[in-house]
């Protein structure tokens, strides 16, 4: 039967696509939030017995305290996504968190519009968090015992399948970098004509991208979000009063009147994209690890966003890296490979290879804790307020922007947390709550895999901590700090450094015999017994009253 679908194409700024009540069709699709790829093969056509459903679910809002922004920046991509749908002639029920239609849950919304249009099959885009497999899983199989068929589609986002990365390695260790070379092969991705050799016959440039920040080069200031600002900031401000009316509790905070720092558009990420390219990639690999008080993203990309809601499809941005990578060659600033090939590892290899570690090890992995953790996050985590000068910095910025580069997140708040012992379950909730881009396949793997060593070594090959000379090394934290970068106890001693030496003091069991550590133990071996032992009572100083640092 033919449905009736209001309102037609043109759309105003807020409108929600819903359609007639009365409504029937044959087939229901679901798009989760993450999925908004416009160019997912269900859209190239259209089906007048097919509608599509976005559900803002209060599952979703509340099974973690998730950052305003966060929150914000979801709602708004998925309703630019509905309305884009719709104005494409796609029939689009939207649910809006505060829609009395709206159940609680995403699958009791979800079975109640199926039962609604009378549909006789419904459809999905496999999920990327167990979570929600497993819950649709569920739904498929009640469904089906009421004769409803249920069709599971791919995303058609990643570059590999769920299973790829456990049938390569099958029982042995799992290897990023093998991975990663077999990821540039396949997709001809920065390679010789022979399709065989990396470009320059060097697959990494990772010893090159170690610089601290010199302030010589002008960091780019990244235009405002490159969307209808009246419209976008009013959008915000209106799903930022829903969520209050409704309850919702977040964290973080919103800068009133201003724009969300990450593109939530189609349109925007694109030319998001070419900023990046034509302003940031230059200087991207060099400056990779560097942390700078003055500038919270350097040279970063801030595509995780994007990337994570399928508004990007990887194997685009890496081909735009790639061809002004070679486009440069001919010009008087040619990029150097150790920019683009920086980036392309983090996207082709990186980006994949957690996809495949959480798909191989999912449920067991979210409940690992190698160490037996069991400290609390420090209260300060939640409010920035500590006189550390590298960690205010990382979780002030977390905290009004949602977002941290890669090494803030690993070697500051990662790092302490794991010197300090912090029970896994808790680091994961503060990554998972306070990051745009957090979704637990790529915050999981990162979080208790890459920085909390909990998996006791699948995605990384040792713990990645650091004392205070890294830091300095890669920042200019240090210098403007109340902490005493050289000191490892007394008055003022920087907390990093013996909570460091402590860490690997009452780990030594598990840790002395791995190779990639055995300088730190070397190193701990040439202290005074009595040196030693100040060290270790300043980390117990310091573990008592953390909350106070
Ligand atoms: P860029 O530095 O510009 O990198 C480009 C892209 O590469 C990123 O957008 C991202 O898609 C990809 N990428 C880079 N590093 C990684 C990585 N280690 N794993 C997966 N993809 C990577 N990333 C998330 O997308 N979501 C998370 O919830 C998340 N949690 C993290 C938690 C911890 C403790 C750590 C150490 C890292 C986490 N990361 C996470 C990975 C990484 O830090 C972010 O992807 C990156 O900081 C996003 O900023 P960007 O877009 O400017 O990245
Ligand atoms: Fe961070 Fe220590 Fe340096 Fe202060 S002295 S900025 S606490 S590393």
């Amino acid at each position: 039967m033919a449905h009736q679908q209001s309102p037609p194409a043109a759309f105003a700024p807020f409108q929600i696509p819903t359609i007639a009540p009365d409504a029937t069709f044959r087939e229901v699709r679901l798009i989760l939030g993450d999925q908004l790829n416009h160019q997912h093969s269900w859209f190239r056509s259209q089906d007048p017995s097919v509608v599509y459903v976005l559900i803002e679910a209060r599952s979703e809002t509340d099974y973690v305290r998730h950052h305003i922004q966060k929150v914000i920046a979801f709602m708004k991509a998925m309703r630019t996504f509905g309305r884009h749908l719709s104005g494409a002639g796609q029939a689009v029920q939207y649910y809006t968190l505060d829609d009395p239609a709206n159940q609680t849950n995403l699958v009791d919304t979800l079975s109640q519009l199926i039962d609604q249009v009378g549909a006789t099959h419904w459809a999905y885009q496999l999920p990327d968090e167990y979570r929600v497999d497993q819950e649709l899983k569920g739904l498929a199989d009640g469904l089906r015992s009421k004769g409803i068929e249920c069709v599971v589609a791919d995303t058609e986002h990643f570059l590999t399948t769920r299973t790829e990365l456990s049938e390569m390695f099958g029982s042995k260790s799992y290897l990023m970098e093998r991975f990663y070379r077999k990821m540039r092969s396949r997709y001809n991705v920065l390679m010789e004509l022979n399709g065989k050799d990396p470009l320059s016959g060097q697959w990494n440039y990772d010893a090159d991208n170690r610089k601290k920040f010199d302030h010589k080069v002008m960091v780019p200031t990244w235009p405002a979000a490159y969307e209808n600002k009246t419209q976008s900031i009013a959008e915000t401000q209106s799903i930022e009063a829903m969520l209050a009316a409704q309850g919702v509790e977040t964290v973080g905070r919103m800068p009133s009147g201003q724009h969300l720092d990450h593109p939530t558009t189609r349109v925007a990420a694109v030319r998001w994209l070419s900023f990046f390219v034509d302003k940031c990639l230059p200087h991207f690999g060099t400056y990779e690890d560097a942390m700078d008080g003055q500038h919270l993203t350097l040279f970063h990309s801030r595509l995780s966003f994007a990337l994570n809601v399928k508004l990007l499809h990887p194997l685009e941005v890496v081909r735009a890296v790639e061809t002004a990578y070679h486009r440069s060659q001919e010009t008087a600033a040619p990029i150097t490979l150790a920019q683009a090939e920086g980036f392309v590892r983090q996207v082709i290899g990186w980006r994949e290879y957690m996809r495949g570690v959480y798909w191989a090890k999912m449920p067991d992995f979210g409940m690992l804790n190698f160490f037996g953790h069991k400290a609390d996050l420090p209260q300060w985590y939640w409010t920035g307020k500590t006189q550390m000068n590298c960690m205010s910095h990382a979780i002030n910025a977390s905290l009004d922007h949602a977002y941290a580069h890669h090494i803030q997140r690993l070697m500051l708040t990662g790092s302490f947390a794991l010197l300090l012992g912090v029970h896994p379950d808790q680091v994961d909730a503060w990554y998972l709550g306070v990051y745009i881009d957090a979704l637990e396949w790529v915050m999981i793997t990162n979080t208790r895999g890459m920085s909390q060593y909990a998996d006791g070594g699948i995605v990384g090959t040792k713990p990645y901590v650091s004392a205070a000379a890294y830091i300095d090394k890669m920042s200019n934290y240090c210098s403007g700090c109340y902490y005493d970068k050289k000191k490892r106890h007394g008055d003022r001693a920087c907390p990093f450094n013996s909570l460091y030496w402590d860490f690997y003091h009452r780990h030594e069991a598990l840790l002395a015999k791995n190779p990639r550590i055995g300088m730190a133990y070397m190193a701990m071996r040439k202290f005074e017994p009595e040196e030693l032992q100040k060290v270790l009572t300043q980390a117990s100083i310091y573990k008592v009253s953390v909350n106070e640092l």
